[in-house]
C-alpha cells in the first residue's frame, strides 16, 4: 500500500507512512491506495464473520476487523476502544415522518465516545503510534476532540485540540476534558481554528484532523460493517450529514473498494444534508459548480456540521456522482423537528445527525424518492453529546403551549 494524489491527473505517490498533510507537488488531498486482498470476495465474508467468534481485540473491533482492506499494522501496535459494531435500528414514527416503507438507522452515536469520530480515529491514532508520535493535535467542533483525548489517553500520548471558543457543546468539551486533553481556544469558527492549527503544522505534532488519510480509512469501515449487516446487498439509499465531508469522502471511497473486490455489485445512491446556513456543499451542487465557494460565517444550531470551508469535497462528490446520488439542505427548524421524532422513536441523536431524516422527508415530499425505497440513515452523535439543545427546545415548547392556554 501507499500513499496517492487524490486527484488523478497529479496522482503523486508517497510511501504509506508519510505524515505528509497534502500533496507535496499540487497540495491536492492524500488518499491510502489499498492493494487487492489475496482471498476471494467470498472468502473474505466468510473470515470475516468468523472472526466474530474471536476474543482478539482486532477481530472484536468493528473497524480493523475488516483488515485485508486497511493499512497493516503489528496486533500491539493496534489503538483500539473496542469500536465500531454499531446496530441497525429499524425507524417506525421515523418512517411515518418521511413517508418511506423501509427506513432503518445506523447509529454511529453509539461508539465509545459517541460519535462516528472513533472509527477514524482507531486507525489515525495508530498510524500516529506507529510514526512514534508523542503529540497529536486536531482543530474540532467538539467531537473530533472528545475522540482524540479518548484514542490519545489510551496510547498514552499528547492528545492537544483547537476549539473554536465558545461554540462546542459542554458535553464535548467535558469529554476532551476528562481525557486529559490540552484544549487550545480559539476566536472564530472551526476554519479559524483548523487554520491555527495548520500553521503549527510542522511543530514535531501529528496532524490528526479528517484530512488525514488514515482517518479516511477507519470511517470506510463504517460501509463494510453496514453491507456485512445487510448480507452485502445494498438499500437503495444512504442518507448522511454533510460537513467537513469526511464521512462522505470515507464511504465514497469504501463504495470504490467494495465493488471493485467485487463484495458488492451495487452501490446505494449516497444523499448528503447539509445545514441551510453551513451549505457549501449543496450551493455547488444546485448550481453545477465545478468547484465549492466557501460559507465565509457558517450558522446552524447542529453545530457538529457548522463549518464553511469542508476539505474533503472533492472526494466526497466523486462518491455523490458515481452513485447517482444527490446533495441538499434543510432549516434548522426542520433538523431541530426530525430529531424530536427520532427521540420519539426511542433513538436519540445530536442535532447534526437529524439532518438526515429532514432530508430525507423533504426528497420525499418533492417525489425525488420513491415511497418503497429502502433507506439507511446514518446518525452520526448521540443524544447525550449535546444535552443543552434539548432542555432549551423543550423550554421553548413549554413557553409556547403557556402562553397559548
Ligand atoms: C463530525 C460530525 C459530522 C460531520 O461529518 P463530516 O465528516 O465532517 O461531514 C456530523 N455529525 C456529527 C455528530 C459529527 O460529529
Amino acid at each position: 500500500m501507499q500513499l496517492r494524489c487524490f486527484d488523478p491527473d497529479c496522482a503523486t505517490t508517497l510511501p504509506l507512512h508519510d505524515a505528509a498533510l497534502e500533496c507535496p507537488r499540487c497540495h491536492g488531498l492524500l488518499e491510502v491506495e489499498v492493494d487487492a486482498p489475496k482471498q476471494s470476495a467470498a472468502e473474505l465474508k466468510e473470515l470475516w464473520a468468523s472472526r466474530r467468534r474471536s476474543r482478539d481485540a482486532r477481530d472484536i473491533s468493528g473497524v480493523w476487523r475488516y483488515r485485508e482492506l486497511l493499512p497493516a499494522y503489528d496486533a500491539k501496535e493496534v489503538v483500539t476502544l473496542g469500536e465500531g459494531n454499531t446496530p441497525l435500528v429499524r425507524g417506525h414514527r421515523t418512517a411515518e415522518y418521511a413517508d418511506v416503507s423501509d427506513l432503518q438507522f445506523k447509529h454511529l452515536g453509539w461508539n465509545p465516545t459517541g460519535c462516528f469520530k472513533d472509527l477514524g480515529m482507531t486507525v489515525g491514532m495508530t498510524e500516529a503510534v506507529h510514526m512514534g508520535a508523542k503529540v497529536v493535535a486536531c482543530a474540532s467542533t467538539g467531537n473530533t476532540a472528545a475522540s482524540l483525548a479518548a484514542y490519545a489517553a489510551r496510547a498514552g500520548v499528547t492528545g492537544r485540540v483547537y476549539l473554536p471558543a465558545g461554540q462546542v457543546s459542554l458535553n464535548k468539551l467535558a469529554q476532551a476534558l476528562d481525557f486529559g486533553a490540552e484544549i487550545v481556544e480559539v476566536d472564530g469558527s472551526f476554519d479559524d481554528a483548523l487554520n491555527t492549527l495548520l500553521a503549527k503544522a510542522n511543530d514535531g505534532i501529528y496532524f490528526l484532523n479528517s484530512i488525514n488519510p488514515f482517518r479516511v480509512e477507519g470511517q470506510k469501515t463504517t460501509m463494510f460493517e453496514l453491507l456485512d449487516q445487510l448480507n452485502w446487498q445494498a438499500p437503495d439509499y444512504l442518507v448522511l450529514p454533510g460537513g467537513n465531508l469526511g464521512n462522505s469522502a470515507a464511504f465514497s471511497k469504501a463504495f470504490e473498494e467494495l465493488l471493485r473486490f467485487r463484495l458488492i455489485d451495487r452501490a446505494p445512491k449516497m444523499i448528503v444534508v447539509q445545514a441551510a446556513g453551513a451549505n457549501p456543499f449543496a450551493q455547488m451542487w444546485r448550481s453545477g459548480a465545478a468547484t465549492l465557494t466557501p460559507v465565509a460565517e457558517p450558522e446552524t444550531i447542529a453545530t457538529a456540521i457548522r463549518i464553511g470551508n469542508p476539505r474533503s469535497w472533492q472526494k466526497a462528490i466523486r462518491g455523490v456522482k458515481a452513485t447517482g446520488g444527490q446533495v441538499l439542505d434543510v432549516t434548522d427548524a426542520e433538523i431541530g423537528e426530525a430529531k424530536a421524532v427520532i427521540g420519539r422513536d426511542g433513538i436519540g441523536c445530536e442535532p447534526a445527525s437529524a439532518a438526515t431524516l429532514a432530508g430525507l422527508r423533504k426528497l420525499r415530499t418533492s417525489g425525488e424518492i420513491p415511497a418503497s425505497a429502502s433507506v439507511v440513515a446514518i446518525l452520526t452523535g448521540h443524544v447525550l453529546k449535546d444535552t443543552n439543545f434539548i432542555i432549551q427546545s423543550h423550554k421553548k415548547h413549554a413557553e409556547a403551549n403557556h402562553a397559548h392556554s
